[in-house]
């Protein structure tokens, strides 16, 4: 890019499901570097709304990796301690739900009753049509997107891009059937709160920016819309499979008990985009990939 507008802030979002690993690093880096070249504030944001899945051990990976790697944040808790006390998403809860009341005021949700069973069998959700009272116990409450919406996209590459919501998220669960507010719902929530205009993710995340920025369109959220996203590349083994927790990737906390050093764990990251490099500093390694993706 030849001239860099100015950002105020962005986020570093790690869930604490899991050891963070080299795409959560990735990530990172990019978030960091491009925070640092528009001169926008990082803030560390845990997102630890799903209580089922979140471990104490998760939460402090995430300080002590990002220490290990020197990965910077301005913003945020400095420990877990500091984290639980005054930053949990848990902290925020009435915050969620009386957004998740507005949109139900708005007419942009819908009570579904559908079983995760009767889908997965190949059933389509048609609740949006039956009226079910969204008060009734264990219903889920769904985005009532309008068919065929446009949503116009501001990206970091392209500028401002029109796209459209995939009919697959179209009706997206925003409040689950246990009550609690979704993903989608707390993260809007806490980017306006926090005054985020830049939000860096990996590309399998832009159905669900498309699904926040449908969401807060037409509600006291709607600048949400103004900002700038913008979906990188995401790391992929050899075969070209992209790598994830769930298919049990080395986490960095693992590397280092095998004795690697940052160098080794910024390296594995430049060999998956073919730079063969191994970078000292969280700042090399995002100079050498922000000029291989051409950001
Ligand atoms: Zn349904």
């Amino acid at each position: 890019m030849s001239k860099a507008p100015g950002f105020h802030r962005t986020r570093l979002a790690p869930t604490p499901s899991g050891y963070l690993h080299a795409g959560n690093i990735l990530s990172f880096v990019l978030t960091a570097g491009l925070a640092r070249r528009h001169g926008a504030v990082i803030m560390l944001r845990i997102d630890d709304l799903d209580i089922g899945r979140v471990r104490d051990a998760y939460v402090q990976d995430i300080f002590d990796t990002l220490t290990f790697l020197g990965i910077p944040w301005d913003e945020g808790p400095r420990t877990a301690a500091e984290f639980h006390s005054d930053w949990s998403q848990r902290l925020r809860l009435n915050r969620y739900s009386a957004y998740l009341l507005e949109l139900m005021q708005l007419g942009r949700l819908f009570a579904c009753d559908c079983t995760r069973t009767r889908l997965s069998g190949g059933d389509m959700c048609v609740c949006s049509d039956r009226g079910l009272d969204p008060m009734s116990p264990g219903v889920a409450w769904r985005l009532l997107a309008h068919t065929g919406n446009r949503i116009c996209l501001n990206t970091l590459d392209d500028g401002a891009c029109w796209t459209e919501l995939r009919s697959s998220v179209r009706h997206a669960i925003l409040r689950k059937r246990d009550g609690e507010p979704a993903y989608h719902v707390a993260s809007v929530v806490d980017d306006m709160l926090f005054g985020v205009d830049l939000i860096v993710r990996g590309s399998d995340l832009q159905d669900s920016t498309l699904v926040q920025c449908e969401m807060s369109a037409y509600s006291s959220l709607h600048y949400f819309n103004q900002i700038t996203f913008w979906h990188h590349p995401l790391i992929s083994d050899p075969e070209g499979r992209k790598l994830s927790k769930s298919a049990g990737d080395g986490s960095v906390s693992d590397l280092r008990r095998h004795g690697a050093d940052r160098r080794d764990v910024f390296g594995g990251i430049c060999s998956s985009f073919k730079i063969r490099e191994r970078p000292d500093s969280w700042i090399d390694l995002f100079q050498m990939l922000s000029e291989k993706m051409g950001i």
